[in-house]
């Protein structure tokens, strides 16, 4: 039981939720119907301006849906037809809710007051094209508003008047139909205030009767004013406009009128009222009705418009100057700039933005062009100063540790490129000399500590070729990140190999100087020493001379004593004397043709007499490089004598025992080469080279063993030098000493040219 009563009570409720849903279902939709009711058919220009000037107003769908209908009353005037439509028009609506009805023109309203509140009920009611409106009696106008379908006749007889002021009489066309009727009295209300226009009527029944009375009565100087004109033609009429040919082949004056449908190739003009205006003006007040809103007067006033047919107005030859600036001129013909004014601005705004964006993209080029030429320029003047300058670029990035080195870079190092040079942030120290790369990177660590605001540094740096080379290299961090370590550094090598072979040669010339001072210093002593000594033994041999206690043979040893220390003494002098000249320039070497044979035994004997003063078992050999007694040669025989005397000395000098050989051998080439070889001590390696130097001996204090001042050698090659020749030697520690030395000379087999005198 009580589930029965539990069951029950869900079928109710579901039932009340399915009335409840379907009540919302059976909801109009949001938007509003409306009814158009146009008295006459959907070709009929008027009714066409009308319907589009509604439609025009309820564009939007969503709020509004229109349902136009034409009673074609025009063509179709009978009660019954008109009960018959509105029969179906309460069967046509009969599910429909019409929030109000548009009524266009006469029949339409009348039709609506008979049978209106039956099919659509008690609707607001907007209408418009009634032009009889005001002559009906007790109509509800709170219910019914609208606009006037008012024509200004009398305004548009003063604009007849003005356009035609010789007008001799205004033809008044007009028709039979209610329309007609209505215009036709308004015209002569209209009229009456116009006692000076000589107007007639001429209501069109039939085509021909028209025809005929409108030839009778056309003459120039003449109008015609069309209020309406629907002739019947076999039970209906036509659309006034076609009728046009009709009145134009007739008659052909300036026609007025006040409709604008009648524009065309037809009327002239006239101050016009027009259909879509009308029907706009019924679609806005059924838009305030509908929507509750208030339409003040229950009639509003409708458009007028002064149009003029620019065509027909020339035709008819009407001056309408006095129009101008009131007057809409239609079918005027628009130059071809008017007429497609808008598309040629269009083009011309589009060709314009064309030519400034290819004006700015030929400019934007131009720029580039010019910034790339400058870059190209600069890019190439620094690569002109490099080459010039002989440097290369490297660029450092810290953040990527990418190397970029320059092709000249790479060139300097004998690199074809920097590619084949391989060089990066891992192996860049293999590119330095070991004993260079700790300087350097101190000078890196001054820059990058700010110390100095530059890093520089000379290195050596390996080439392709296994060799180092002297760079001299500059650079500059010039980014660094917010720990102030580099982020970007830069710079340039340059090749100072030659420079510092330069530096390297002044450094020995300095130093070689400095040791030519020194040994200068030391000669002077050991001079004063040299010359001190023989003058002490001449002063006192000579001392002893003057005392009358010696003997004869005392006083000739005592004298021998001073000339040999005479002799001593001016050998010191000569040597001082020859090198001081050599410095100096003086020495001039003479060309002499003399007797080698004869100098070489000359030489032999003073050797002899000297070995025999030393008391040494040395003996001399002179070796000849030519037999012939008369071996005649040309070069400076005082000279060669000093050279091979100054050899021959220090042969016996340095050698105790053996033999010392002197001679020469003859070379290719006009040469000559001597050498002076001796058993004696000999020289070791080191020495070869500095017994050549000025006051250079092997050991010091030789000097005061041999004697000498050191400068013996250095004159010889002095002088071999200046007579185009060389000396070298060869020797052996404790074996003996070859000195060689080449002289370039003439031979010559004949009398010499002055005797000698060495
Ligand atoms: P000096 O006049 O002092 O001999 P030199 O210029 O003639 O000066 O010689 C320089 C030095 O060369 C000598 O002091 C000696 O040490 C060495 N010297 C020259 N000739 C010989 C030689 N034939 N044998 C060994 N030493 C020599």
């Amino acid at each position: 039981m009580a589930d029965k009563l539990y069951s029950n009570r869900i079928f109710s409720f579901l039932l009340l939720w399915l009335i409840v849903t379907n009540q919302s279902w059976a909801q109009k939709e949001e938007f509003k119907d409306i009814v158009l009711l146009n008295s006459y058919h959907p070709t009929f220009k008027w009714t066409v301006d009308i319907t589009r000037g509604v439609l025009n107003e309820f564009s939007n769908p969503s709020e509004y849906r229109v349902f136009v209908e034409y009673m074609d009353s025009k063509r179709f005037q009978n009660e019954a037809y008109l009960k018959q439509l509105s029969r179906i028009y309460l069967q046509k609506y009969s599910n429909t809710t019409i929030d109000g009805v548009i009524i266009s023109d006469n029949n339409a309203f009348d039709f609506f007051l008979n049978y209106g509140d039956k099919i659509w009920g008690d609707v607001p009611v907007a209408f418009c094209g009634n032009n009889s409106i005001l002559e009906y009696k007790n109509l509800d106008t709170t219910r019914f508003k609208g606009v006037k379908e008012q024509i200004n006749i009398d305004s548009t007889i003063n604009i007849i008047k003005s356009l035609q002021p010789e007008l001799e009489e205004l033809i008044v066309i007009s028709d039979s139909t209610n329309s007609g009727e209505i215009f036709s009295n308004q015209f002569k209300k209209a009229a009456s205030s116009h006692p000076d226009l000589n107007y007639s009527f001429l209501i069109a029944r039939t085509p021909d009767q028209l025809k005929t009375d409108l030839k009778r009565r056309c003459s120039k100087n003449k109008a015609i004013y069309l209020l309406s004109l629907y002739i019947d033609r076999e039970g209906f009429p036509r659309e006034m406009l076609q009728e046009a040919p009709l009145i134009l082949n007739n008659c052909y004056v300036p026609i007025y009128s006040n409709w604008d449908f009648l524009f065309g190739d037809f009327i002239t003009g006239g101050l016009v009222i027009r259909g879509k205006d009308q029907g706009e003006k019924a679609a806005k007040i059924m838009k305030d009705l509908i929507n509750g809103r208030q339409v003040p007067p229950w009639l509003s006033e409708n458009r007028e418009i002064l149009a003029f047919d620019y065509k027909q107005l020339n035709k008819a030859g009407l001056n309408y100057s006095g129009l101008k600036g009131e007057a809409v001129l239609l079918n005027k013909p628009e130059n071809p700039f008017e007429k497609y004014k808008q598309e040629l601005l269009g083009v011309a705004s589009v060709l314009s933005f064309m030519l400034i964006t290819i004006l700015a993209l030929l400019r934007v080029i131009n720029q580039k062009k010019i910034a790339e030429e400058q870059l190209k320029q600069s890019e190439s003047r620094l690569e002109m100063a490099l080459e010039g300058a002989n440097e290369g670029l490297w660029d450092l990035d810290f953040t990527n540790y990418d190397v970029f080195l320059s092709q000249r870079f790479a060139r300097l190092l004998k690199y074809s490129n920097p590619n084949e040079l391989n060089i990066g942030f891992t192996n860049y120290e293999n590119l330095f000399h070991p004993s260079d790369f700790p300087q350097m990177m101190e000078a890196y660590e001054m820059h990058k500590t700010g110390h100095s605001p530059l890093f520089h540094s000379e290195a050596r740096m390996l080439t392709k070729t296994g060799h180092y080379i002297w760079f001299s290299i500059h650079g500059k961090i010039i980014e660094t990140d917010e720990n102030h370590e580099p982020v970007r550094m830069v710079g340039t090598i340059t090749q100072i190999q030659s420079q510092k072979e330069f530096e390297n040669k002044l450094k020995e010339a300095k130093e070689r100087a400095e040791e030519s001072d020194r040994l200068k210093s030391a000669f002077l002593a050991n001079m004063s020493h040299e010359i001190r000594t023989p003058m002490n033994a001449i002063l006192g041999f000579t001392d002893l001379i003057m005392n009358d206690m010696i003997t004869p043979e005392e006083g000739k040893k005592y004298l021998e004593v001073i000339k040999s220390s005479g002799e001593n003494l001016l050998n010191i002098i000569n040597d001082i004397i020859d090198i001081s000249k050599i410095e100096s320039g003086q020495l001039k070497i003479k060309q002499e043709t003399f007797d080698l044979h004869s100098l070489l035994g000359e030489l032999q004997d003073i050797s002899e007499n000297l070995i025999f003063q030393g008391r040494k078992p040395i003996e001399i050999i002179v070796h000849k490089g030519s037999e012939n007694k008369n071996f005649f040669i040309k070069t400076d025989p005082f000279r060669l004598h000093q050279i091979l005397l100054n050899l021959l000395t220090n042969a016996i000098k340095f050698t105790k025992t053996g033999h010392i050989e002197l001679g020469y051998i003859i070379l290719d080439k006009g040469a000559l080469q001597f050498f002076v070889k001796d058993t004696g001590q000999g020289i070791a390696p080191k020495h070869r080279n500095i017994i050549f130097e000025r006051f250079r001996q092997v050991d010091e204090t030789s000097i005061r063993k041999f004697g000498g001042t050191g400068l013996g050698l250095a004159i010889t090659k002095s002088l071999i030098s200046m007579m185009k020749g060389n000396i070298w030697l060869d020797s052996e520690v404790n074996k003996g000493s070859k000195f060689y030395f080449s002289l370039p000379c003439e031979f010559k087999l004949k009398e010499p040219d002055i005797p000698a005198s060495y």
